[in-house]
């Protein structure tokens, strides 16, 4: 076969040009975990009875557990954008774990140099003219709100963890605030909730 009957794909491959997608690594990756992997079944109630909400910032992956003393099966965990409660979202799961999952106490852990303090709505909104978002959807939505940006990680903890116990669908339990190094990894207590 002359290298011009070849799929794209497979010319690429030949000629050394071709990039895996992300998709494409990440499956690989995959399957090397998979052939390595001894499986095993696992309760899905935490077993050290906490459910965590903390930011989904890449960093804290490979930081964030082994910090804390989590190992699997340990705790249920929420990441979002500045672990915010903006909406229902990160309450539903909190209040999940704690009715069904095994968790008693909650902890809001933020983290040092957070992408999420001085986030701007309105240079937020330039980027979604710029990527073809129709001003009237914009519009809809109360940006500043939306992208639940703030100025400081440690209020921000703090006034997270009033939201959450002031929840009226959330039990009276122990809600703990705390903020965590992103260099050092150090954990220091905002917020006991004892
Ligand atoms: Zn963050």
């Amino acid at each position: 076969m002359v290298l011009k009957e070849l799929p794209e794909l497979a010319l690429q491959q030949c000629q050394g040009e071709y990039k895996m997608t992300i998709l494409e690594n990440v499956l690989e990756d995959n399957k090397k975990f998979v052939e390595n992997f001894e499986g095993e079944e696992m309760s899905h109630h935490a077993q050290k009875k906490l459910a965590i909400l903390t930011c989904m910032d890449c960093r804290l992956i490979d930081f964030f557990e082994p910090a804390l003393g989590l190992k699997r099966g340990d705790a249920k965990i929420v990441r979002n954008a500045g672990n915010s409660i903006v909406g229902e979202d990160a309450i539903r799961s909190i209040g999940a774990a704690l009715y069904n999952l095994g968790a008693e106490e909650v902890m809001v852990v933020g983290h040092t140099e957070c992408g999420m303090a001085g986030a701007d709505a309105e240079a937020l909104k330039e980027k979604m003219l710029a990527r073809g978002i129709k001003e009237e959807d914009i519009a809809k939505y109360d940006l500043a709100e939306w992208i639940g940006g703030f100025e400081s990680e440690e209020e921000n903890v703090k006034n997270v963890v009033e939201k959450i116990k002031n929840h009226p669908l959330i039990p009276d339990v122990p809600v703990h605030g705390l903020i965590i190094d992103i260099v050092t990894g150090e954990l220091k207590v905002l917020v006991d909730g004892y």
